[in-house]
């Protein structure tokens, strides 16, 4: 059987995340990797890969059946999606979760053009946390939904850190509480503030001679990031920093708590959790699922953008539906 042929698009934490997952999916090959900068500086030690500037992807339509879009939400993807989307079959991971329907719109409208399917928003956070949150929904329509991220490394909230004056480097944990999570757990069902869900947890290392008492009332009374939570500064080196916090751990959860029966009594708790040692290449694990079930999709004749909410499960399998029912139901 033909690999299904895949592109990266960008080669950022998330492209050597979907580079490495491609070996462990034997039905899929890694094709080229497209990139807006110069073919020398991207460094692949000891593989024979192609790297192919992304002016050039028109070249390749041919020769590529999904490209994995990997470049940020803030301003690659809203570029790079449409354009994509009316050569390839393509799946990303966008997640600039108010925008999602205008994003979808202008991809939709691109994949319809070129008779591509592009699987959109597709990671887990939006992506499997969205698929648990419909299904408990759909599941038990009287009740209330809670979703809680980390422990975790936040990539805005740690830049925030590091814009600051008298910032050399920083990174920003977001942690849930614990008590709020039990009382979900035991069968309540809070309204619960932002400061109730989270806390912020950061860790600074502050150039020599800079006023750390002002580094850290800044970051504390920064709004939207940090003012509305419990917030708490731990000063290291860089040296410690670097050797404690570069890794990308994260995770979270996704509860509802609802009721049933008669009298609306029965309580029933549905719950879906995430502790993964490295966001990216998790995300990338998803997105190449996604590769596979785009690619059956469009085989099929199907064409136009896609969420995880109209992908058939069984699509993102390299087993047959045969194997599925056997072994999975
Ligand atoms: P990065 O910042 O590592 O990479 C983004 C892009 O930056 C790359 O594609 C790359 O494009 C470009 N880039 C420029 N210079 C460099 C350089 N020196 N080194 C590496 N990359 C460079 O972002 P991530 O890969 O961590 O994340 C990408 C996006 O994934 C995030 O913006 C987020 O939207 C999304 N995401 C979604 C999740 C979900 O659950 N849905 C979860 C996690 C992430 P080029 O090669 O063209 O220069």
């Amino acid at each position: 059987m033909n690999k299904i042929r895949i592109g990266i698009v960008g080669y950022g934490n998330l492209g050597k995340g979907v580079k490495a997952a491609l070996k462990q999916n034997s039905d899929l090959e890694l094709a080229a990797i497209f990139t807006r900068r110069a073919a020398q500086s991207i460094e692949i030690a000891d593989e024979p890969i192609e790297i192919v500037n992304i002016d050039k992807a028109v070249d390749y339509t041919g020769n590529i059946d999904v490209m994995i879009l990997c470049g940020g939400s803030a301003t690659d993807l809203p570029e790079q999606g449409p354009y994509l989307a009316k050569m390839f079959n393509t799946v990303d991971s966008f997640d600039t979760h108010a925008k999602i329907p205008e994003y979808f719109k202008a991809v939709n409208e691109a994949a319809l053009k070129g008779g591509k399917v592009a699987a959109i928003s597709i990671g887990w956070d939006p992506g499997l946390f969205s698929m648990n949150r419909m299904l408990a929904e759909a599941v038990l329509p009287d009740g209330k939904e809670y979703t809680f991220w980390g422990p975790g490394v936040s990539q805005g909230h740690s830049d925030a850190i590091r814009r600051i004056p008298g910032v050399k480097g920083g990174i920003q944990y977001t942690i849930p509480v614990d008590k709020a999570i039990q009382t979900i757990r035991n069968g309540d069902v809070p309204e619960l503030t932002t400061r109730e869900k989270h806390i912020r947890d950061c860790y600074v290392a502050a150039e020599e001679g800079a006023d750390k008492a002002e580094i850290e009332r800044q970051i504390k009374s920064m709004p939207n990031y940090f003012a509305d939570y419990d917030t708490k500064v731990t000063f290291l080196t860089t040296e410690e920093l670097k050797e404690k916090h570069s890794h990308m751990p994260h995770g979270g959860f996704v509860v509802r708590s609802g009721v049933t029966g008669e009298n609306q009594k029965t309580r029933q708790i549905i719950e879906f959790s995430l502790k993964l040692g490295s966001n990216p290449q998790f995300t990338a694990s998803v997105l190449i699922a996604y590769a596979r079930a785009v690619y059956r999709l469009n085989q099929e004749g199907q064409a136009g953008a896609k969420t995880v909410f109209d992908i058939p499960l069984g699509y993102l399998s390299g087993k047959s539906p045969e194997d599925l029912r056997r072994e999975l139901l």
